[in-house]
């Protein structure tokens, strides 16, 4: 499942100068297992502050903003004017969310909370000249401890990057309580496996395939994160895998490799190191890869051997003749099947045009190259280039037609 959506930022381009920060952001988020609420607090201060940030509420778990500057508040949105050198919001978000299915995608108890930092800290775009020096300090009971895909300054408090947006957010999955973490760099990435203390969480287990399968999945994506934290828990969390920046959930009773063969958590990896999300019709592309490579890089990793690799691209074949399209807004079961089928066709096209100097590692890595969206066109284009001359493999007729 792929939750990374970009909302609507103000992008600016960036320098290639030393840094310089414009201004200090300052995120204070005071967790409280008795309330299920973070008191959330964002400061500004410097002389280039920006004058005007517009806050989305739409997922409706924020309330009580408060700031002694300008705030103006219609519908899903507020509109905040900070005056002068230092400016200072306020509001409470509600941890607790359940899907549909019953299942937590964040929750606190008495002892742990699972979240997600993108959603503690409101979707923001700000009118700013120059970029920000972010940094988001945890405040919560004195026996809590925190982890996060971030370089810590000092215990519960991290100094927060992205090279592409001048007002910096923090991004990906959080966990914070009485937990147990193990941690390792593995391939360069700073790997760390958290959970809940007392709960039944394999995280050696989650190293050691780590430490197994990451390096082969890096030299596909060289741009794959520097911190990776892998967030795992038990009921009733959702029970399933969900990738997020720099990071992903996992329920603890995954098994890290499936009955069919493909690995659950491969999958997600492959989502954090490509970074991509489809147009309305493009899912079939990112769960494609994803499903391929939880194969393909067991393969290469001598996780499985040809034979039963072959047989498990065989059986999401025939699974994959249920999907009459790949054209869809969400991509799962058969569409996902016959996707990672189409996935194997072109990287053997790939490769046998051109004479085995490229495959679909290259395609792969130029989308995670630049992340963001990817669209049939896109995709085409890449692989054509890969190829040296037109794929088969992505003819409209082959994506949308059943086979004969
Ligand atoms: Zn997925």
């Amino acid at each position: 499942m792929m939750l990374i959506r970009l909302l609507t930022f103000t992008v600016l381009a960036f320098t290639l100068a030393p840094v310089t920060w414009a201004y200090d952001l300052l995120y204070t988020a005071k967790i409280d297992p008795d309330t299920k609420l973070a008191r959330v607090e964002l400061a500004l201060s410097g002389k280039d502050i920006p004058s005007k940030l517009s806050i989305n509420l739409s997922s409706g778990r924020y309330k009580d903003l408060k700031s002694n500057d300008p705030l103006e508040i219609k519908g899903d949105k507020a509109i905040w004017r900070p005056k002068g050198r230092k400016g200072k919001l306020s509001y409470s978000f509600i941890i607790d969310n359940q899907r549909s299915n019953g299942g937590y995608d964040s929750r606190i108890t008495q002892d742990w909370a699972i979240l997600r930092s993108d959603k503690l800290i409101a979707p923001i775009s700000a009118t700013s000249r120059g970029r920000s020096n972010a940094r988001l300090k945890l405040e919560m009971p004195n026996d809590w401890s925190s982890a996060l895909p971030y370089p810590k300054i000092e215990s519960n408090f991290y100094q927060l990057s992205d090279p592409t947006r001048r007002f910096v957010r923090p991004k990906g999955w959080m966990i914070v309580g009485k937990i147990g973490s193990r941690q390792d760099i593995i391939a360069g990435t700073d790997t760390r496996i958290s959970g809940p203390k007392d709960e039944n969480i394999r995280r050696q287990d989650i190293l050691a395939f780590l430490n197994w399968n990451l390096p082969e999945l890096k030299k596909i994506f060289p741009l794959f994160p520097e911190h990776l934290l892998i967030v795992t828990a038990d009921d009733p969390m959702w029970r399933g895998g969900l990738s997020g920046t720099r990071s992903l959930f996992m329920h603890a009773d995954r098994p890290l490799i499936s009955g069919n063969r493909t690995s659950s958590m491969i999958h997600e990896l492959v989502h954090v190191g490509t970074g991509i999300h489809g147009d309305d019709q493009s899912d079939w592309i990112v769960e494609g890869l994803a499903e391929f490579y939880s194969l393909e890089i067991l393969r290469r990793t001598g996780g499985i051997s040809e034979t039963r690799y072959e047989e498990a691209m065989d059986k999401l074949a025939q699974w994959g003749k249920k999907a009459p399209t790949l054209l869809v807004k969400r991509s799962s079961g058969p569409v996902t099947a016959r996707a990672a089928s189409v996935m194997l066709e072109l990287d053997k096209e790939i490769r046998k045009s051109s004479d085995g100097k490229a495959s679909i590692d290259d395609v792969a890595r130029e989308l995670a190259s630049t992340r963001g969206e990817v669209t049939l066109e896109r995709f085409r284009k890449l692989s054509e280039r890969a190829a040296g001359q037109p794929v088969k493999t992505l003819a409209l007729e082959n994506l949308t037609s059943k086979e004969p």
